[in-house]
């Protein structure tokens, strides 16, 4: 039985800046199941809920090296994918572009990253795929890998976007104080 099989699903929501699961290497997903498969429904629930064109398990407070994907968000379709520990093994050219997340509500920022990749990473059925993508899919492959070595949006930020962001940043920190409290 995986740990994932003890999840509460209907109780996950995303998890927000400065949460530490945030900040954890996250670990390989070993076990291709049902409560993997259940687990990755309500994932996409809760980024379509949110708009969102990507998500990391992470994110949900859960640190497996997971995420899924579409640069569409509209739910189906063939953009949509899960990729399950996912390696990164190409990158070219490089892109700026504005960039949020949904840790960070509110928060756009340009950031600089490769225009093209190619990743490899597992299905479902824990079959290996590799896809290269470029512009948008290629920035949420990027971005979401990010996510699960613990890297945020905050660290990957120019100096001057930092700034621009300072009052955001704090009212979430403050808002996580809070939660704390
Ligand atoms: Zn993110």
């Amino acid at each position: 039985m995986s740990a994932i099989s003890e999840i509460d699903l209907s109780a996950l929501k995303v998890v927000k800046y400065p949460d530490p699961r945030l900040r954890e290497v996250c670990t390989a997903v070993e076990e291709f199941d049902d409560s993997l498969r259940g687990f990755v429904e309500r994932m996409f629930e809760i980024m379509y809920a949110s708009n969102g064109v990507g998500l990391a398990a992470p994110q949900v407070g859960q640190t497996i090296r997971l995420f899924i994907a579409n640069p569409t968000a509209e739910p189906g379709g063939e953009y949509e994918g899960v990729y399950i520990n996912p390696e990164i093994i190409e990158r070219s050219g490089s892109d700026v572009g504005d960039e949020g997340c949904l840790s960070f509500p509110g928060m756009s920022c340009k950031i600089k990253r490769a225009e093209a990749v190619t990743i490899r990473a597992a299905n479902l059925n824990g079959e290996t795929f590799t896809q290269t993508a470029e512009g948008l899919q290629a920035r949420i492959f990027q971005h979401e890998s990010d996510h699960l070595d613990g890297i945020l949006l905050s660290d990957r930020m120019s100096t001057v976007a930092k700034i621009t962001n300072r009052r955001l940043l704090k009212d979430l920190e403050e808002d996580y104080a809070e939660t704390k409290r």
